[in-house]
């Protein structure tokens, strides 16, 4: 049916190439724009372009920043530089700030490695982390989601930094295994965070 829309067939290829949109979903949100006013669809798309155009990702800790600002965690000075969180996601680094039990500084890797998926070390930015660890830092705390992915990717970091001096600490296992942080309440964070062990 929609092979005869060209426009429609154009708009959900489009759609389709955005990761989290389930296939349900994409007829809802293309109805959703083809029922805004123009005027305010073009106001929804510069601000995305605009958007696009004014963020970047931190040099040093991959969390995204203004473009002509600083980093919000590598340039406060009120944080413990000698601690890093290493994440999977920015996502997750939000829920880590969420929770305020925290107040060192972060590493966002860009995802886990995940070979059937073809994402291998050279995707994320291990080698950016494990040249930032020096002298000044003592810990790393992996607080990456318990799935064997994330696991293999915490453990794949530890054997690289091996021989360091840096402490490695994981999140305890108040976390259910296989979950994602995403979807967990602030308080399980929090304790997780608390009870972090040696890795
Ligand atoms: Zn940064």
């Amino acid at each position: 049916m929609i092979d005869q829309l060209p426009h429609m067939q154009k708009m959900m290829r489009g759609l389709q190439q955005v990761p989290f949109l389930a296939s349900k979903n994409v007829y809802r949100v293309m109805s959703h724009f083809l029922k805004m006013e123009s005027q305010q669809l073009e106001a929804f798309c510069k601000t995305l372009v605009e958007a696009h155009a004014g963020l970047i990702e931190c040099s040093v800790c991959f969390a995204w920043q203004e473009k002509n600002g600083t980093c919000l965690y590598c340039s406060d000075r009120s944080r413990d530089h000698s601690i890093v969180c290493v994440v999977a996601t920015w996502q997750d680094l939000l829920m880590i700030e969420r929770t305020r039990s925290f107040s060192g500084v972060y590493h966002v890797l860009g995802g886990v490695i995940f070979p059937l998926n073809g994402i291998g070390p050279d995707d994320l930015t291990v080698d950016e982390l494990v040249q930032r660890v020096d002298e000044s830092v003592k810990e790393i705390v992996f607080t990456i989601n318990q799935t064997p992915e994330g696991e293999a990717t915490a453990a794949f970091i530890a054997k690289k930094l091996q021989g360091r001096n840096v402490y490695l600490s994981c999140l305890a296992k108040g976390i259910p295994i296989g979950a994602m942080l995403e979807g967990i309440d602030k308080i399980t964070i929090h304790k997780a965070m608390q009870g972090r062990h040696p890795f």
